[in-house]
């Protein structure tokens, strides 16, 4: 135990008062924060297998704080989103991500994005047709446009979820369920969601190295997956043997540090720039 004077350092404990007041302050200032460039988007790529090819990549939201610094988007988003601002949050990654993939079409590339989306996003009805207005907008065909949800996100209200799911799959965008595994999964409830992916939730990907459990789980995502005609990409790829058992299994895409942690714009540029002149 580190010690200073003889006095023990502990580890910062901050109060209910001060976790009151950061939320506070953090909701207040979102849309501030947007307009002032602390809020911005990082891209983590993802790989086909076997051929390790870049399939696409996943758009995450990132924000520095002028006081707090980096904020954990499993911190903010929910604060955000409880406040009501993910409508904000949401258009804003959107739009981002689509003028990416608008600037790697105009350089040949053809790379997907997949943006994710939160519960409330899926009770807006107007939600697919501003989506569809601003692939119009920018110029990206809806093929290469990619929406993940958690399953908790559908079904906590598939009654307005479903049709909202059914529209932006109706226009050729595609639907992956996030964190799959960790949920209520109802294997019958995947079958009726008009969803084109599966993302197997990375703790069941980080085990499976040295728990049997996990890696029965894994094995039967894929096979469930795959019975379903669904696309299957595991996330939390963060080691050779991993990968080498997704790949062995017939897991279509990976996803994680052993490929690349998610790069601002222009790492990401570098990054690209690199595997494609290997
Ligand atoms: P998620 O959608 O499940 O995103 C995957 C998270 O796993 C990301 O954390 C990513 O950085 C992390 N990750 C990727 N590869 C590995 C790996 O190999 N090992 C480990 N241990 N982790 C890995 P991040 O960026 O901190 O995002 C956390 C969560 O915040 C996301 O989980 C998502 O639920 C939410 N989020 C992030 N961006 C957005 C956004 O734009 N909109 C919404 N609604 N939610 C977002
Ligand atoms: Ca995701
Ligand atoms: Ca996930
Ligand atoms: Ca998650």
């Amino acid at each position: 135990r580190a010690t200073r004077g003889g006095e023990e350092v502990r580890g910062y404990v901050p109060s209910m008062g001060q976790i009151f007041m950061r939320r506070f302050q953090m909701v207040t200032q979102f849309r501030q924060s947007l307009e002032d460039g602390q809020v911005s988007v990082h891209y983590q790529p993802k790989v086909s297998l076997p051929n390790r090819q870049v399939q696409g990549v996943e758009a995450l939201v990132r924000w520095v704080h002028p006081e707090f610094g980096r904020i954990d988007p499993d911190e903010f988003v929910p604060a955000v989103e409880a406040a009501g601002l993910i409508g904000a949050l949401t258009e804003f990654v959107l739009e981002e991500a689509l003028h990416r993939v608008r600037k790697w079409l105009d350089d040949g590339l053809r790379i997907s994005v997949a943006v994710n989306l939160s519960v409330r996003n899926l009770a807006d009805e107007e939600f697919p047709r501003r989506v569809s207005q601003a692939l119009e907008r920018v110029g990206v065909p809806p093929e290469l446009l990619t929406f993940e949800l958690t399953e908790s996100g559908v079904m906590s209200d598939p009654q307005k979820a479903l049709p909202i799911l059914r529209e932006l799959h109706a226009l050729g965008i595609v639907l992956a369920v996030d964190d799959f595994g960790t949920g209520y999964s109802s294997l019958a409830y995947l079958r009726q969601l008009p969803v084109d992916q599966v993302k197997i939730d990375k703790s069941f990907v980080l085990g499976m190295g040295t728990d049997l459990g996990d890696l029965a789980v894994v094995r039967s995502i894929v096979e469930l997956g795959h019975s379903l005609g669904l696309t299957v990409v595991a996330e939390g790829v963060e080691e050779d043997v991993a990968r080498d058992q997704l790949e062995a299994m017939g897991c279509d895409v990976a996803q994680g540090y052993l490929i690349s942690r998610p790069l601002s714009e222009e790492r990401l540029e570098a990054w690209l720039q690199a595997r494609t002149a290997r």
